[in-house]
Formats: C-alpha cells, sequence, structure tokens
C-alpha cells in the first residue's frame, strides 16, 4: 500500500534493537482518515471471506482493528493481557510473549465472544517474531470459530512471523513489508 510506505519513509523512526517506531500516527497519536484508507484496504484484500468478527490483542491493535471493523460492519473483540489468570472456565487462555517488552504474558478473551459460528479475521499492528498472531490463532482454535485470515499493518519481513504464518497456510496480507532499515532508510518488499 503505497500510501502507507510513503508515510513510514516521511514520519517512521528506526530505534535500537529493530524497532520502527510509528507513534505520530499509528500507534500512539493515530491519524483517522489515515487510518481510515487502511481499514478500506483490508476489506479489499478479504472482501470475499464471510468475516463475523474481528480479533485484535490489546493495546496498540484496538483501534486499528474498530476503524477497520466499520468497513465489514462486524463487531472488535480483543484479547487481553494479563499477568495472572484466574482460570475459572469462562476463559480462552494463551500464552504471549511481547517483542517490544520481553515478557511473556497470559492472554484471555471470554470464551462468551468467539464461537464455531464466528470466521475471525486477526487484525495486529506489526508483526515480527509471530507470537502475537500464534497467540490469537491459539485461542481461534480453541474456540472452534473459522480463521479467515490476518490483515497486518506493517510486517518486518527480515523477522520470521510471516514465514511461519504463511507456512501455516494462512490467508495473511500485510500491507507493507519491511525488508531492511537503518537510520537513514526502510527498504519495501516491492
Ligand atoms: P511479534 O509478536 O510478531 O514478535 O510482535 C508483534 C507485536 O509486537 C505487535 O503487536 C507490536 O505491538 C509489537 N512490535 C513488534 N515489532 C515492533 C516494532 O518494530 N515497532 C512497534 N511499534 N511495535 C512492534
Amino acid at each position: 500500500m503505497q500510501l502507507l510506505k510513503d508515510r513510514i519513509r516521511r514520519d517512521g523512526i528506526v530505534k535500537p534493537g529493530n524497532v520502527l517506531k510509528v507513534d505520530s500516527f499509528l500507534n500512539h497519536q493515530m491519524d483517522i482518515p489515515f487510518i481510515n484508507e487502511i481499514g478500506k484496504e483490508f476489506k479489499s484484500r478479504f472482501a470475499q471471506s464471510p468475516i463475523t468478527k474481528i480479533l485484535t490483542i490489546e493495546a496498540s491493535g484496538i483501534g486499528i482493528a474498530c476503524i477497520t471493523a466499520q468497513y465489514f460492519d462486524v463487531p472488535v473483540v480483543f484479547a487481553k493481557k494479563s499477568q495472572s489468570v484466574n482460570l475459572d472456565g469462562d476463559m480462552y487462555v494463551t500464552k504471549v510473549e511481547s517483542f517490544t517488552h520481553k515478557k511473556v504474558y497470559d492472554v484471555i478473551l471470554s470464551k462468551k465472544y468467539l464461537t464455531p459460528q464466528d470466521h475471525v479475521l486477526l487484525i495486529d499492528d506489526f508483526l515480527a517474531n509471530g507470537c502475537a498472531l500464534l497467540g490469537l490463532i491459539d485461542i481461534v482454535k480453541k474456540s472452534g470459530a473459522v480463521l479467515e485470515g490476518a490483515g497486518i499493518v506493517i510486517e518486518k519481513g527480515f523477522q520470521d512471523g510471516g514465514k511461519k504464518i504463511r507456512d501455516m497456510g494462512i490467508h495473511l496480507e500485510s500491507l507493507a513489508i519491511i525488508d531492511s532499515m537503518t537510520d537513514s532508510e526502510v527498504i519495501f518488499r516491492p
């Protein structure tokens, strides 16, 4: 998506440790007309899929998922990160290692909000090693819902998350795939 690539080149900041900051328009301050274009693009890429629910993970996926959901006319449900889980049987639980915080979280979702009748689109801001997405995939499997695919705004193609997800046969759409990045340059996959 050219609009996104141009914006990353203009406003993205590369930090040590292969972290790209897009705080000024995507996941701290949010440029809503711009994210609307992202929502439309996801809709066109998954137009053939009978999506009934969008699933994301807190925190930075939520805003993007909400805007995207308006184009699909479906609810958003987000998995919550939790330090300690009260396992009372009403929750799907999985473990996710955070790329940015280097911590392992329990991630939980109420069983009420994902059922075998659902057709799920996963949405997140970044795909790096794939831990967040694999956690969401595990929750979808536990729920018996149908996984229709995953929409990612920025995939870091030099980390192996994208390969893992595609090798599982999952329909993955990343709106920009970065092959390499330095302080002065971001190179996208054509
Ligand atoms: P993964 O689980 O695929 O390793 O990492 C994905 C998660 O880590 C995303 O939900 C995102 O919040 C965060 N993340 C990974 N890489 C970056 C990055 O370069 N910049 C930012 N801002 N977040 C990232």
